[in-house]
């Protein structure tokens, strides 16, 4: 039977363990040479959601571009939203962006140094929080990110989902962490959770943790963190115009700053309703949103894409332009377009496949 982690006297060798496994293991990332905070910061909201190896091109492109707090909150919304384009999450640029501007306001252009100051600021929660401050400051602030709930509810046994044990998660974590290293410490975890103790197939034979794990002791790994029963996320159709003017240009919008993919470029359309066909809810759309008539014309390409609480199949038609004069009614900015200049603007994800399908395509038939 393992030594039970929450006894005091197993920490310390838990800590040695892992210390050790780390100095030999450890992964050599761009964001490890660094102590500059911001450098950090940005590495820990791109690997929110992203896994590593896409994020490094994605860090590196970014401090090229904007080495300092300073040349980030100088720059516009627009370039920064292109930069991150292919990473998906958006709001996340729009955060750094935020906050970075809040640091040049508030803080005199230096990234904070307290737990308080840095939970404040926009798309930073407890567990980046932790992580930045323990990396760029050594201070023992412990974190809490998918990987290392999977890695504690493993080695505790916990029986229930980590979502129903968050405060016991942050207990445990806070009081494994080392004092004396919190930043080797917390980036062990890390690596832990990344390359070791991964969702399916753990490799417990070269765990530094095995002979505590509770998990791993019971042959329980492949059931432990316990699941929550999901119900299917809900579907909706979405009916999208690419509306052509007589001059071969194409008309695009911009979504309002805030909410889903705010700030960003897409090609006008809207929900489909009950008893609505495709073509009649794009003609209503642009009517509604633009102000402006269209003929639907040939249908272009169907795109299924998942977001994390709802998925959509957009159901994308070519348009002509038959009157009116666009308007912004339910957008930020509308503007007509070359294809080849689609490029320029920042999109959704789901909306590349139609900007690729366009350049396939090219113009409608006459
Ligand atoms: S022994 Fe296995 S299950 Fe336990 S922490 Fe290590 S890798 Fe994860």
């Amino acid at each position: 039977m393992p030594t039970v982690p929450e006894r005091g006297e197993a920490l310390p060798a838990l800590r040695f363990a892992l210390l050790e496994w780390y100095q030999q293991q450890g992964r050599d990332l761009p964001w490890r040479h660094t102590r500059d905070p911001y450098a950090i910061w940005v590495s820990e909201i791109m690997l929110q959601q992203t896994q590593v190896g896409t994020v490094i091109p994605y860090y590196r492109r970014w401090l090229a571009a904007f080495p300092t707090i300073a040349d980030l909150a100088a720059t516009d919304l627009e370039a920064v939203l292109k930069l991150w384009q292919g990473l998906g999450y958006y709001a996340r640029a729009r955060h750094l962006h935020r906050a970075a501007q809040q640091i040049m306001a508030n803080h005199g252009g230096q990234f904070p140094r307290t737990y308080e100051a840095v939970v404040a600021l926009p798309g930073i929660g407890r567990s980046t929080a932790g992580a930045i401050l323990s990396a760029a400051f050594n201070q023992p602030r412990p974190i809490l990110d998918g990987n290392v709930k999977r890695v504690l509810a493993r080695l505790y046994g916990l029986p229930i989902p980590p979502q129903q044990a968050e405060a016991q998660l942050w207990q445990w974590s806070a009081q494994l962490l080392c004092p004396q290293s919190p930043r080797d410490f917390n980036q062990a975890l890390m690596d832990l959770g990344a390359t070791l103790c991964t969702p399916r197939q753990p490799l417990c034979h070269a765990c530094p943790w095995q002979s505590h794990c509770i998990a791993h002791h019971h042959r329980l790994t492949h059931e432990i963190p316990r699941r929550m029963s999901r119900s299917p996320l809900p579907h909706k159709e979405i009916g999208v115009g690419v509306i052509w003017n007589a001059a071969g240009q194409i008309l695009i919008d911009r979504r309002p700053p805030r909410g889903l993919l705010g700030g960003l470029w897409e090609f006008p359309g809207g929900k489909i309703e009950p008893n609505e066909t495709v073509q009649e809810c794009i003609r209503r759309e642009i009517r509604e949103e633009l102000g402006i008539e269209i003929a639907v014309g040939e249908h272009l390409i169907d795109i299924d894409h998942a977001y994390t609480h709802f998925r959509v199949t957009l159901h994308v038609y070519y348009c002509r332009h038959v009157s009116g004069t666009p308007q912004p009614l339910a957008c930020e900015a509308i503007r007509w377009v070359t294809p080849e200049e689609l490029a320029q603007f920042p999109f959704p994800k789901a909306n590349t496949a139609i900007i690729e399908a366009i350049r396939t395509r090219g113009r409608p038939t006459p």
